[in-house]
Order: structure tokens, then C-alpha cells, then sequence
């Protein structure tokens, strides 16, 4: 006979497996999202949406902004094992327990709603698969954080320091207040001056996206995700040496690109994934070598994505900040993270920088 579910128990069962953060929303709170994107599109019978974060430890960037060492984001805190095992661990262990209480739990990886194809229902009356939440709208649901100016994801503790998943449940549980907006987002802008691809727009453009949760407005800038895509998957010359060294000669100006999220993508990954001919001046055949090098960090498989740019503006710039003005929970003997001015490449391959 299956035990009453207590919510305090599910919480520090998320975190003794490892979650740092867990917030929850009643299934109500999704009212305005749209059919492909709803949380009763996977779960009919969906009562509460369980969100949890797990921290980006801060030194996983050390070595972008020092423009010294790639690897560690992309495989510790980014798809390689932070997304792809980390998180999940705590995501299904928190299920079995709620399942031991007696009431189903879908353990939910966060999805990509642009990648949804364009079919058909598979059952009259339900929506064409496949469906995924956004998952940021999730967690501001849940009163797990805000979504800053830049789009991402701000919490109390780590500001933007993490990445998020859900669990769907049947069992009611009681919903954790939401965030008004304006609590973890000062609107300082450093992210805008921060992302180098200018794909976040200054909010003096009143390019805004806005959204309700009950009797809640939230609203963050419309960013340009081609330009963000570009940035952070390698197509920006000015954040990948890996560009430099395998491309001398080429120029690209992301700034000055109009692409969508999906043609930056086939832009980046193509180059990334796949192989040329071996020459002598190409030995590896791979056609960016340095980039294929860190979607592979680890072996097998690889990560099967990989983080060129490293969030310089929206995630670098916005922790910066935030640390300094005192707006973390989470504090550091060492000083800020930025200690030295930034790096930055030009457009055309090949050519040094004396830019700071
Ligand atoms: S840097 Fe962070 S706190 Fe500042 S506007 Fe951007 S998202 Fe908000």
C-alpha cells in the first residue's frame, strides 16, 4: 500500500541525489502555454510539474575566459556529463521515489521546442509529437528562479550557474511561490555588451517577449538565436581559435548575420561533425578539428553537442556582475570571475588580436 507523498521528503531526496535546486508549479500555471509545448501533452492527467536545477560549477568556464583550455564546459558543464547524467540521476531517482509513493512520474530531459518536426498526430484529439516544454518558462512556473534580460535562466543562488529538467507527476503538490520579475534581474545590460555575436538586444530597443503565469507578467529580450546559435556552436570567428587554425583567411562577421536558429545550426554542426579528405595540410581530415575534439571529450560517443563561445555575455558577464553587486547566495574567496581584460579575436582567420 503505497505511503501519502510529503513534499519536504521529495525535496531532500532531489537533494541527496545530487539537485541543488527544486521547485513546483500546479499544472494551472500552465494555462497559457501553447498545446506542443504543455506539460498534459506528455501527461494527461499531469497534477504538478516538478523543476530542478543542478549549479554550473563556476570553474567549468575557467579556462574559455582565459582563453587557455576548451574541454572542461562542454563535458562537465554543459551536454557532456551535466546534462546527460548528473542531472538525470537526480531526476530519476526523485521518480522512483514518488512512484514508491504511489503515483506516476515522467522523468523529463529538457527538449528543444524548435526542434519539433512538422507531423501530424499519431491519436485523433492529442497533439503531434514530439512535445517538449520550455523548460525556462518551467522553472519560472515553479518559482525556481526568473528569466533574465538575456533569456536565461537566473537563480537566487548561483544567478545564471545552471542548467534544468523537470519531472511530471500525478500526485498534487503543494506549488512553491513564484518570482516576481525584477528580483534576480537588475536589468545592467552587461550581458548585451557581454555576447559578442549581438544577439541579445539592448533593452532600449523594446525588442521584449512577454509572457503571464497567473496574475504575473514576465518579459525578457527577444534575442536573435541565430546569431546566438552561431556564437555559441562555432561559428564565430572571433571566440574559436579552432576557426583560426583550420580556416586561415576566411572572415565572417556574426554580427552581421540574419540567419535562423536552425540555418546557424547547419552552419555549425556540419563542420563540426563531419570529415573532409586528410592532406597534408589538413593530417586529421576532420573539418574543424578543435571543435570535433571537444564535442568527442571523453570518449565513446562524445557529448554529442559542444560550447565554442561559452555564454561570454548571457552567463559569464551576467554571474560577473552579479557577484560583484553582491546578488548570489553563492560567494567566492578568489574575487570576481573576470580578473583580466577579455580576449577577443577578429573576424578574419589567421590574424592576431591586440583588442583586450
Ligand atoms: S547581465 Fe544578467 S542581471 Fe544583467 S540584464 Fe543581463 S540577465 Fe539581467
Amino acid at each position: 500500500m503505497p505511503t501519502p507523498l510529503n513534499k519536504q521528503a521529495m525535496v531532500d531526496m532531489a537533494l541527496a541525489n545530487g539537485l541543488d535546486l527544486v521547485g513546483v508549479a500546479n499544472i494551472e500555471r500552465f494555462a497559457g502555454a501553447p498545446e506542443r509545448m504543455h506539460p498534459a501533452s506528455i501527461m494527461p492527467n499531469c497534477r504538478s510539474v516538478i523543476v530542478v536545477a543542478r549549479r554550473i560549477v563556476r570553474g567549468n568556464w575557467r579556462g574559455i575566459e582565459e582563453g587557455t583550455y576548451w574541454p572542461t564546459y562542454t563535458y562537465y558543464g554543459y551536454h557532456g556529463l551535466l546534462n546527460s547524467f548528473f542531472i538525470p540521476v537526480g531526476t530519476y531517482e526523485t521518480s522512483c521515489f514518488i512512484e514508491d509513493h504511489g503515483y506516476e512520474a515522467v522523468p523529463y530531459y529538457p527538449g528543444v521546442p524548435e526542434t519539433q518536426p512538422p507531423d501530424g498526430t499519431l491519436r485523433p484529439g492529442a497533439v503531434a509529437p514530439n512535445v517538449h516544454l520550455a523548460i525556462r518558462i518551467a522553472g519560472v512556473a515553479a518559482g525556481v528562479g526568473e528569466m533574465g534580460w538575456s533569456k536565461v535562466f537566473l537563480t537566487k543562488k548561483f544567478g545564471p550557474r545552471v542548467r534544468l529538467a523537470a519531472i511530471l507527476t500525478d500526485a498534487e503538490i503543494e506549488p512553491d511561490p513564484l518570482i516576481p520579475m525584477g528580483t534576480l534581474c537588475d536589468r545592467c545590460m552587461a550581458c548585451v555588451g557581454g555576447c559578442q555575436a549581438h544577439a541579445i538586444p539592448h533593452q532600449r530597443e523594446g525588442q521584449v517577449v512577454r509572457i503571464q503565469i497567473e496574475d504575473q507578467t514576465f518579459e525578457w529580450g527577444d534575442v536573435h538565436m541565430g546569431r546566438c546559435t552561431l556564437g555559441f556552436h562555432g561559428g564565430d570567428p572571433r571566440v574559436s581559435p579552432f576557426l583560426h587554425k583550420t580556416l586561415p583567411g576566411w572572415e565572417f562577421d556574426v554580427t552581421k548575420q540574419d540567419v535562423t536558429e536552425d540555418a546557424a545550426y547547419k552552419i555549425c554542426w556540419p563542420p563540426t561533425f563531419a570529415a573532409w579528405r586528410r592532406t597534408e595540410e589538413d593530417p586529421s581530415g576532420l573539418l574543424v578539428e578543435g571543435h570535433n575534439e571537444i564535442m568527442r571529450w571523453g570518449g565513446g560517443a562524445g557529448a554529442g553537442s559542444y560550447a565554442i563561445e561559452g555564454s561570454r555575455g548571457c552567463m559569464r558577464s551576467c554571474f560577473d556582475h552579479q557577484e560583484r553587486r553582491g546578488m548570489c547566495e553563492q560567494t567566492f574567496h578568489g574575487g570576481p570571475f573576470i580578473r583580466r581584460p577579455r580576449w577577443i579575436l577578429p573576424c578574419r582567420c589567421g590574424e592576431e588580436s591586440d583588442e583586450a
